[in-house]
C-alpha cells in the first residue's frame, strides 16, 4: 500500500481511505503499525479539528437511536459526522454491543456520515490508542464532529473523556424518584445529561428524571471555568428526533464559551499530556511480556515463594534486568 497516495485520499475525505487507514492502524502487525505511524504524520500537517463528542449510556438507553438522529440532523446542516465506538466488552469478550453498523441504517446511508464498529483489542490500552488514532484520523478526513460513542462499564467512559471535546451521558426515565444507580464518576465528566426517550407515555417520568438530575448536578462540584448552569441536563426524544438541535445548540455554546477563554486548547493540551505519560506506561508494562520478561518473572517468583528470596529484592533482581541492554531477551 502506497502511504503518501492513502494520506493524499484521507485528506480530501475519501471515506473508503479513511477505513483502510482505521483497518492499518488496528492491525498488530509490525509493518502495519510502521505504515500507520508513517500516515498519520504525513495526515497530522493538515491540523484540521472537529468537535469531538464522547457519548455514554448503558445498554438500551438509545445510543445508536440518538446517533442516528443526531448524527443524520447534522449531516442535514451539512456537516460531516463521523462515528467510532470504545466497547470494552469487545475487550474482554470479544463480543460488541456497540458501533454495529445495522444499527444506524440511515446514517450509514448518509454520503457525509462514516461509522465504524469498535477495534477488536484485547486490552482497553490498546483501544484507546486505536480510537485516538482513529479520531485522528477522521479530524484529517475533515470530519466536522466526531462522535465516540462508550457503554456505561468499566473505564472507557474516563478514557472517552480524555479524549474529547464534551462528554455526554445519556440516560432512561427513571421508574421510581431515585436516580438510577449512575456513577458518581461518569456524574462528574458528563457536560451534558440528556434523559432519552422523552415522549408518549415515557415523557412525564422523563422529566422527572430530568429534574432530579439537573438537581444532582447542581449539588456536584462544577468545573469552575464553564458557564454557571453547566453541566446540565436535557430532555430529548431519539425515535421523534425532539430536542437534538436544541442540544446542538447547547454544545455548541459550551464549546465557543470555552475556546474563547483558551480552555478548549487547555483541555486538549492537558489530554495529549495525560496520553505521552499513558503511552510510556503501557510501553513499561510490555516490558513485563517479553518470553525473557515473563520467564525471569516466573524464576524470580518461584523463589520468593519458596522463601528463598524476599519480595523487594527479587522486585529489585527484576527491575535491574528489565534496565539492562539485552532486557527481555535472555531468561535469568
Ligand atoms: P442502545 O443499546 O443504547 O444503542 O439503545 P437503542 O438505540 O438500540 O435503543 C433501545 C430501545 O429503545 C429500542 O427499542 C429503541 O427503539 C428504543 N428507543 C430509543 N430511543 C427512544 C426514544 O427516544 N423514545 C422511545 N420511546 N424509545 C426509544
Amino acid at each position: 500500500m502506497e502511504i503518501a497516495a492513502l494520506a493524499e485520499q484521507i485528506l480530501k475525505g475519501d471515506r473508503r481511505s479513511l477505513a483502510r487507514a482505521i483497518t492499518l492502524v488496528e492491525s498488530q502487525r509490525a509493518d502495519h503499525q510502521a505504515m500507520a505511524a508513517e500516515l498519520l504524520d504525513r495526515v497530522s500537517g493538515a491540523g484540521r479539528q472537529a468537535v469531538r463528542i464522547g457519548l455514554s449510556g448503558t445498554p438500551g438507553v438509545g445510543k445508536s437511536t440518538f446517533i442516528e438522529a443526531f448524527g443524520c440532523m447534522l449531516t442535514g446542516q451539512g456537516l460531516r459526522v463521523a462515528v467510532l465506538a470504545v466497547d470494552p466488552s469487545s475487550a474482554r469478550t470479544g463480543g460488541s454491543i456497540l458501533g454495529d453498523k445495522t444499527r444506524m441504517e440511515r446514517l450509514s446511508r448518509e454520503p457525509n456520515a462514516f461509522i465504524r464498529p469498535s477495534p477488536a483489542q484485547s486490552h482497553l490500552g490498546g483501544v484507546a490508542r486505536r480510537t485516538r488514532e482513529a479520531v485522528a484520523l477522521c479530524e484529517a478526513a475533515g470530519f466536522d464532529v466526531v462522535l465516540i460513542e462508550t457503554v456505561g462499564v468499566g473505564q472507557s467512559e474516563t478514557m472517552v473523556s480524555m479524549m474529547s471535546d464534551l462528554f455526554v451521558l445519556l440516560l432512561a426515565p427513571a421508574g421510581g424518584d431515585e436516580l438510577q444507580g449512575v456513577k458518581r464518576g461518569i456524574m462528574e465528566i458528563a457536560d451534558l445529561v440528556l434523559v432519552n426517550k422523552a415522549d408518549g407515555a415515557l415523557k412525564p417520568a422523563a422529566q422527572r428524571t430530568r429534574a432530579d438530575y439537573a438537581g444532582a448536578l447542581r449539588l456536584m462540584r462544577r468545573r469552575p471555568q464553564d458557564p454557571e448552569d453547566f453541566p446540565k441536563a436535557l430532555c430529548v426524544s431519539a425515535l421523534e428526533a425532539d430536542g437534538l438541535e436544541t442540544v446542538w445548540g447547547e454544545m455548541r455554546g459550551l464549546l465557543e464559551w470555552r475556546r474563547a477563554r483558551s480552555v478548549f486548547a487547555q483541555t486538549r493540551a492537558e489530554q495529549a499530556r495525560h496520553w505521552f505519560a499513558e503511552e510510556v506506561r503501557q510501553a513499561l508494562l510490555a516490558r513485563l511480556e517479553t518470553p525473557g520478561a515473563r520467564a525471569r518473572m516466573a524464576a524470580l517468583g518461584a523463589e520468593v515463594a519458596a522463601g528463598h528470596l524476599a519480595p523487594l529484592a527479587a522486585a529489585r533482581d527484576m527491575l535491574d534486568a528489565l534496565d539492562a541492554p539485552d532486557a527481555g531477551e535472555n531468561g535469568p
